[in-house]
């Protein structure tokens, strides 16, 4: 049997269970040209894949396996790969990836493994086999299930490498060439980025876990674990974070389990409810299209200096802290008024660890258009948040220089914003009050 080990959300050698099956293979991994087309030449997130690919490469070698690397549709490939039995690769949930899988296996036996969430999207069911919709009872069958589970690192079988040609990257379209193995072969540029291993940030995570559910909403105290890019792209797997979590179990590790069940939820919700990827799953009112007030968004131009400066930080790093993220959520889609959708793609475009399933739940959890039972009337004031969450305004001030001077009890006061001009800032784009307000009405319908 000969069999394509098709690394894609699991960029790594240790405790990855495609590596389990042992006989013949053959590793590839390909670079889609129907997303990178899409995509900007600095995109980070395509540097941060690059360079785990390389390292992917590296660490194969050293059980005497090559990576094989493709620049292609992937449905191409596997026409090129005709004299396989197999393709073997691990879950992947969204819209396209599902379809994209369902047309490879027409050519291909495909023979999924679980390993990007800690659960099969089957696993966690309610008594009668149908599934969850809200998450405390998931999470409380979860865990029992959790205690159970075998969560030992996936051993290393043996393999025998399929002789290929493996130099550079494989470019197929309409003629095969080889490409050098480097970033600029597949039109993107390099993006300084400091890329720290996830071991490293797990080290740093056991200093914090004690304080992680009473600080990890306080945006300039770092107390959160940054593991979500790595869990992306499974450049650590799920169950080595459930490892090192349970090695410091005399630590205050539920809440941080509960985060990663939350992963878990909204990957399960999106594989049963694959229509809630565009659609409400409830509420008629969709928001209205303004794309003046899109722009100022997306410029960080809204004057609520809480909501610019999350825009900036996304903007510049690729990341954005998870109660700004709600917090600009909410002013998106109730004070902004604009589709949950467009907010969702405007994050997609720069999140590093843009996963769909998070992002499209993530978003109608802010909208309420959501399976969550609290309904539409849960506005966040933004002002009020950022007085909580960043009282001192660093976070606000670092991402946004222009409002140094400015002291940091008027960048929670939006009468004050309102009514001041304060130099290259420009004021305020709605008044929260009268802005929510309207939203509660629209979604009331
Ligand atoms: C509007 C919006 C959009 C979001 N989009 C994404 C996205 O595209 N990709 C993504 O990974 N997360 C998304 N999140 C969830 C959350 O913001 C990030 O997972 C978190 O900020 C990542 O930082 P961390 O790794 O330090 O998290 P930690 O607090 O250390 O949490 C550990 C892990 O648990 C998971 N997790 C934590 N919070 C959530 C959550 N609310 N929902 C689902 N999983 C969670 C993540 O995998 C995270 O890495 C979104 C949240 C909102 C409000």
């Amino acid at each position: 049997m000969k069999r394509i080990l098709w690394f894609r959300r699991d960029l790594r050698l240790r405790d990855n269970p495609l590596l389990s099956l042992g006989g013949e293979v053959l590793p590839i991994f390909i670079f889609d040209t129907n997303i990178l087309h899409r995509l900007q030449k600095d995109d980070k997130r395509v540097n941060f894949i690059f360079y785990h690919v390389q390292k992917l490469k590296e660490e194969l070698q050293s059980i005497g396996l090559e990576l094989k690397v493709f620049y292609a549709k992937p449905q191409a490939v596997f026409e090129y790969l005709q004299n396989y039995d197999e393709v073997v690769a691990t879950g992947d949930y969204d819209s396209y990836a599902k379809q994209r899988d369902l047309e490879i296996s027409h050519k291909l036996h495909f023979r999924y493994i679980q390993d990007t969430y800690i659960f099969k999207h089957n696993e966690v069911l309610k008594v009668d086999g149908t599934p969850y919709y809200v998450f405390t009872p998931y999470y409380k069958k979860a865990r029992v299930i959790l205690d159970n589970k075998n969560i030992q690192p996936s051993p290393i079988a043996k393999h025998i490498l399929v002789p290929e040609s493996y130099d550079g990257i494989t470019k197929i379209d309409t003629n095969i060439q080889i490409l050098p193995l480097c970033l600029e072969s597949i039109g993107f540029s390099e993006v300084a980025m400091e890329i720290q291993t996830p071991q490293e940030k797990l080290e740093i995570f056991k200093l914090n876990i004690n304080n992680y559910q009473e600080q990890r909403d306080y945006l300039n105290l770092n107390i959160t674990s940054n593991l979500s890019v790595d869990l992306r792209f499974g450049t650590i797997g799920v169950r080595e974070i459930l490892r090192f979590l349970f090695a410091n179990a005399s630590q205050e590790i539920e809440p941080f389990i509960r985060q990663l069940i939350f992963r878990d939820f909204y990957a399960s919700l999106l594989f049963h409810l694959p229509y809630i990827e565009t659609k409400n799953y409830k509420y008629k009112f969709n928001g209205i299209e303004d794309k003046e007030k899109y722009q100022l968004f997306c410029e960080a131009k809204t004057g609520v200096p809480i909501i610019d400066a999350g825009v900036r930080e996304l903007l510049q790093t690729g990341n954005m802290h998870n109660r700004v993220r709600m917090i600009v959520a909410s002013f998106f889609t109730k004070d902004l008024l604009l589709p949950w959708q467009w907010g969702e793609l405007f994050f997609a475009k720069y999140l590093l660890d843009f996963d769909k399933a998070s992002n499209v739940l993530s978003w109608q959890w802010s909208a309420g258009t959501g399976v969550d039972p609290q309904p539409y009337f849960r506005v966040f004031n933004p002002y009020l948040q950022s007085k909580k969450f960043d009282k001192d305004a660093l976070y606000i001030k670092k991402n946004i220089p222009e409002l140094l001077h400015v002291e940091a009890k008027y960048l929670h006061d939006e009468n004050y914003l309102l009514s001041h001009t304060t130099l290259n800032y420009p004021k305020p784009l709605v008044f929260h009050k009268e802005a929510a307000k309207k939203a509660v009405e629209l979604f009331k319908g």
